[in-house]
């Protein structure tokens, strides 16, 4: 079984993003920009921001970042208003969850599609069903990647994806069924409606887990041979994080595997900081 590393992947495109970015200095005079916006003290989202600002930073990209109240959804609205208008930002985000009762959708789409770097804006959301993968959300975007640096095919192969959340499952699976060259799968899309889904994940060559059940999943439920992708982390009473995905016995089930920590998470980190240069591209050659 091969473990797809998706760190030691991380590492490699923010090397070239560092490259990238110093050359758009050069040439453009200036430098990239990402704005974070985190409402909460929640500690495990403090963890995440940090991460990916510390990922921005050292690929020399300028950092935004505003920490806001959980008991005002009108500074929220207001901060996004300015990372809008803000003319050195070029691609923010909106840390998710945010407090339960808030108008998370009616939210995102308060920020402006060109400075989407999350890629969950509708319209963004809507081009990846018209086939248009130039901005995808960050966690589908890090799985085609590790996929394609491991040379696994996708085109006419069956992907079981369990969770239809709109940063991960319902996103991955437009793009994996869609026309973009590392789609053209067949896809099957789990949810937690879903009857006995053990008889689709027996089926699946790749499944792809993003359900946030520590170890839901076992490895006598996998094909022979078949690839997981473990988006899950989850952390357990004591702090260790886990997976969707029990690794025990995967060894001798699997073909290859993302481990958790060290597969997915850092490549979401990757893409994000991907996505910010694209936007700042875009901008500089006046597309929307
Ligand atoms: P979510 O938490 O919003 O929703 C969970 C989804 O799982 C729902 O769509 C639900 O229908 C589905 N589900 C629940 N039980 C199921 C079952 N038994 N069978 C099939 N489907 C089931 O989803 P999310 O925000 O995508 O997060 C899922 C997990 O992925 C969490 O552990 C989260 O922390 C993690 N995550 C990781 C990354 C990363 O970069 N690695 C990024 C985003 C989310």
């Amino acid at each position: 079984m091969i473990l797809l590393d998706g760190k030691r992947l991380a590492g490699i495109l923010s090397d070239e993003m560092a490259r990238q970015v110093a050359q758009l200095r050069q040439s453009t005079g200036q430098v990239p920009g990402l704005g974070i916006l985190r409402v909460g003290d929640d500690p495990a989202g403090a963890v995440y921001v940090e991460n990916k600002i510390k990922q921005a930073k050292r690929i020399g990209l300028n950092v935004f970042s505003r920490a806001l109240p959980d008991n005002d959804e009108q500074a929220l609205v207001r901060a996004i208003e300015s990372f809008n208008r803000h003319p050195d930002i070029h691609g923010f985000i909106v840390q998710l969850p945010l407090p339960a009762g808030w108008n998370t959708n009616g939210l995102l789409e308060k920020i402006d599609p060109s400075k989407d770097a999350d890629g969950f804006h509708p319209l963004n959301l809507g081009r990846l069903l018209a086939d248009d993968f130039d901005l995808m959300p960050a966690t589908p975007a890090g799985i085609v990647e590790l996929l394609r640096y491991y040379d696994i095919p996708v085109a006419g192969k069956h992907v079981v994806i369990a969770g239809r959340s709109r940063i991960v499952g319902r996103p991955l699976a437009a793009v994996l069924a869609g026309r973009h060259p590392l789609g053209n799968a067949t896809v099957t899309l789990l949810h937690s409606r879903t009857e006995n889904p053990g008889q689709y994940i027996r089926e699946a060559d790749i499944f792809v887990s993003a359900v946030g059940i520590p170890h839901r999943w076992k490895a006598g439920m996998f094909k022979s041979g078949a690839v997981a992708v473990d988006v899950g982390i989850n952390a357990l009473p004591g702090g260790k994080l886990a997976g969707d995905i029990d690794p025990q016995g995967l060894e001798k089930m699997l073909s290859a595997y993302t481990p958790v920590p060290g597969g997915v998470g850092p490549m979401t980190v990757a893409m994000l900081l991907r996505n910010t240069l694209r936007l700042f591209e875009r901008k500089m050659k006046g597309k929307i």
